[in-house]
């Protein structure tokens, strides 16, 4: 079901229950809470006079709660089960019956009270005729009046029996009018009737107003989205209805823009591996053919030209393989405490060749021994990853400084070459696979733009933080923390990995 009809529902369910709730309340138990009132108003009078009997004040009393709550009095003095004397009257409506009935009907009701524990009461149903006369009315108590030729009246009669402090026994008898609800309920009745179908039109027309405002942006992007699947990238997705839904836009359209983003970079990606396979095997393939056809090019050289292509090979091969495999989460760090500063050194020792023949400079600077709690070989990889970039990328002046820093506990390493730098707006995609800033494959460069990618997942996995800073021109720095697991101070003059100056 659409979101339409579902809040066309919802509104109309709600309307109904509000309407339920108030139709109970206000109509089902008006005669419910109208006699619970009125009860409550006899036993206010009733205690005021009991509280007064014997007093100066008693008269005033009964004609105060007579005045108050609209009903009539009558106070017998009594003995045993009789009404010996009346000792005070109030007749406060033209319909009392207390004072209009044989003083035999007014003793059955007190014996009625003293049956039921000193209070009782009762309602009767009086038919009057319109324009009737006193005797008439006080003759056609009971519930038994002709209904059809007399406009019924309803009295509400109490009775309450109480022994005062001077131990005598007083009656009192209370008559109020009650007036019928049932033609109030049926007025209600007909008013809730329309109120409900107003109220039902309402909540249909606003439920159909949400629903357009929450379903038309919803229905055009969800065609936009089919148009997405099937390959359009530059689909827009319109930001309209409430916010939730604008929002959701733009997360989609973030979402296209990324989506393009890997189209694009895996097919660049695929230009690249290809090229970067290509151009190896050629190599390889080349230099085979030639020692075999002319035996005279069978020179060590030639060997190490076909060694180092199928290492670069096996290099390629393994980064897309290790960046596969953190990325599926097959591969898990097997963390143990190991000493990162040695781990420092034994990257920069695969450097000794290029630092003794190619005039390269690696610096590492450190103060103590420190070991880390993580992944030995994913850390070397990291090193590893960061040093071999600063090399490719290396500066005139052949210098790379790798830095090891301690602070609150966390172990940084920094390291910083003084090459071509990275242009700003560059910086944040670096870290994204197959992203190379040049786009120009430059092979002298031996990278597969995946290197960075493993670092971030690698550091991302170990809950590492880590950045880079760099100036176009002036070189970039490269740096990651980690907790420190524990020092070893070392004994200066300490010796590093080559080049080493500390
Ligand atoms: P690559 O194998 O191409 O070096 P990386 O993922 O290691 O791939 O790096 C991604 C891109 O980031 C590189 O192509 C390069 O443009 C840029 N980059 C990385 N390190 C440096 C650096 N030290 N100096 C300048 N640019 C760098």
């Amino acid at each position: 079901m659409g979101i339409r009809w579902q809040l066309i529902i919802c509104f109309i369910a709600f309307v109904l229950a509000m309407l339920l709730i108030i139709w109970v309340f206000l109509i089902a138990l008006l005669d419910f809470f109208y006699e619970r009132t009125k009860i409550n108003e006899f036993n206010a009078a009733c205690d005021a006079i009991e509280a007064t009997v014997n007093t100066d004040v008693f008269e005033d009393t009964c004609y105060n709660m007579a005045v108050k709550y609209n009903v009539c009095i009558r106070v017998f003095f009594c003995q045993g089960t009789s009404l010996r004397k009346q000792i005070a009257s109030v007749d406060a409506s033209q319909y009392c019956l207390i004072h209009h009935i044989s003083e035999e009907a007014l003793t059955g009701y007190y014996k009625n009270a003293l049956d039921r524990d000193g209070g009782w009461v009762t309602r009767i149903t009086l038919g009057a005729p319109r324009g009737d006369s006193e005797d008439r009315r006080g003759d056609r108590h009971g519930e038994e009046e002709d209904r059809s030729v007399f406009t019924p009246k309803v009295m509400a009669i109490a009775v309450h029996s109480f022994r005062a402090s001077d131990g005598n026994e007083y009656a009192v008898f209370l008559n109020t009018e009650f007036t019928p609800m049932f033609s109030m309920t049926h007025t209600l009745n007909n008013l809730f009737l329309w109120i409900a179908l107003a109220m039902l039109l309402t909540a249909s027309l606003l439920a159909y107003i949400f629903s357009l405002r929450i379903s038309r942006p919803l229905a055009r992007m969800n065609d936009a989205a089919k148009q997405l699947a099937a390959g359009k990238y530059d689909t827009e997705f319109k930001p309209a209805g409430y916010r939730e839904t604008r929002e959701l836009a733009g997360t989609l359209n973030y979402a296209a823009q990324e989506i393009s983003k890997s189209d694009r970079l895996q097919r660049e990606l695929i230009a690249n591996i290809s090229h970067d396979l290509r151009t190896p095997l050629t190599m390889i393939g080349g230099y085979a053919e030639i020692m075999r056809d002319i035996p005279s090019e069978m020179s060590p050289e030639n060997v190490q030209v076909i060694i180092d292509e199928s290492q670069r090979l096996t290099d390629l091969v393994n980064d897309m393989l290790d960046l596969s495999k953190i990325r599926a989460g097959t591969k898990i760090p097997e963390k143990s405490v190991f000493d990162l500063t040695d781990t420092v050194r034994e990257v920069m020792q695969r450097y000794s060749v290029l630092v003794a023949y190619d005039g390269y400079q690696i610096i590492f600077r450190s103060e103590d021994d420190i070991s880390v709690d993580a992944d030995r070989t994913m850390m070397l990889q990291v090193i590893y990853n960061l040093i071999n970039n600063a090399v490719n990328y290396i500066g005139p002046d052949k210098t790379v400084c790798v830095e090891q820093t301690v602070r609150d506990d966390r172990v940084r390493i920094t390291v910083t070459d003084h090459g071509e730098g990275i242009p700003p707006q560059e910086i944040a995609n670096i870290w994204d696979r197959y992203y190379k800033v040049d786009r120009v494959h430059r092979r002298a460069r031996i990278g597969t733009g995946l290197g960075l990618s493993i670092v971030r997942n690698i550091l991302q996995l170990h809950g590492a933080s880590f950045g880079v800073e760099s100036r176009l021109g002036s070189g970039s720095s490269f740096w990651f923390e980690l907790p420190v697991a524990g020092k070893l101070e070392r004994e200066p003059p300490a010796d590093s990995a080559p080049s080493s100056d500390n």
